[in-house]
């Protein structure tokens, strides 16, 4: 079993609870399957969770990065260019911004799913934009791809669960199947439930708007299941836990982005937009904190009963 979380720096606060509290939980005080082991990877954006960010140190989105074998960094989705102005403006952040009010403008022309996916499926040619893929693999994918194969050892089946946040219901979560692993959607259910599987191709137009309905280009559980644990019996979700809704969420992505860039480091503003955005991936609520983590623990727990079971 494989547990990663913060590839995405500022989600790996929450991430980063879930695997401390499997840890002191009573999931682990019984003793694991036999002939199994759970790995416990933090962090794997280090730069981004300590400068409350969602990129890199090259301001590369991590899960836009892990592209496979003959794919280019290259390429940008067909209206990212012509958006490119409205999510990325090269100035220090202004007191008043419109900016919730336009990108409503924008998905009401538009539609939701497809500003979706135009934004957040990932670019390549925009290297300060929000999103933006990078040039080359990532330091983060090098350390992965030398030292994963260690970790998890011989292990024939690998399970893994890559937790983020700021997608979906406010406290609640889904387990995203990507595109390369729908071939194993029954299994999945086996594990999980159907409960929580993210019902993107099912969902009712109202309820789309709480799901990913869009195709993100290298992303880190299909290059896990092509290129690093090929010929292995591999399983991977993506747990999102939801928080505030898409706009306010990319309104923040937005402003601690435009602040990063054009403020220095002592800036008011830039701390404000920092500390902001760590509170649209990790809320200040309690409730929020107890009924995620504890979501998150039962995950770990439904794949360790199923090595139980099998
Ligand atoms: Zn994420």
């Amino acid at each position: 079993m494989l547990v990663s979380s913060g590839l995405h720096g500022v989600e790996g606060f929450f991430g980063s609870a879930v695997q401390v509290a499997v840890l002191e939980g009573e999931l682990l005080k019984a003793p694991l399957p036999a002939r199994s082991a759970i790995v416990l990877v933090h962090a794997l954006n280090p730069y981004g969770f300590a400068s409350l960010r969602r990129f890199d140190a090259n301001n590369v989105d991590l899960n836009r990065n892990f592209l496979l074998a003959g794919e280019r960094f290259e390429g940008c989705p067909p209206d990212y260019r012509s958006l490119n102005n409205l999510l990325n403006p090269k100035q220090q952040p202004r007191r008043f911004d419109l900016f919730p009010v336009r990108a409503l403008l924008v998905i009401l022309s538009r539609g939701l799913s497809r500003v979706k996916q135009t934004v957040a499926g990932g670019q390549y040619e925009f290297p300060q934009g929000l999103f933006f893929g990078g040039k080359a693999p990532s330091h983060t994918s090098e350390i992965l791809r030398e030292r994963l194969p260690t970790w998890v050892g011989g292990a024939r089946e690998v399970l893994h669960v890559d937790f983020h946040t700021g997608l979906g219901r406010w406290a609640d979560y889904k387990l995203l199947v990507v595109d390369s692993m729908e071939e194993r959607r029954e299994t999945i259910v086996e594990i999980f439930g159907p409960d929580r599987l993210d019902p993107r191709h099912t969902a009712e137009p109202s309820e789309r708007k709480w799901y990913t309905a869009y195709l993100t280009h290298g992303d880190l559980v299909t290059w896990c299941q092509e290129e690093v644990f090929a010929g292995r019996d591999y399983i991977g979700v993506v747990g999102e836990f939801g928080t505030l809704g898409p706009i306010a969420v990319l309104t923040r992505l937005r402003a601690e982005n435009q602040a990063h860039h054009w403020t220095d480091a002592e800036n008011a503003s830039r701390k404000r937009a920092k500390e902001r955005l760590k509170l649209a991936f990790a809320p200040d609520s309690t409730t929020w904190r107890s009924s995620t983590v504890a979501g998150g623990v039962a995950i770990v727990g439904q794949m360790i009963e199923f090595l139980r079971r099998t």
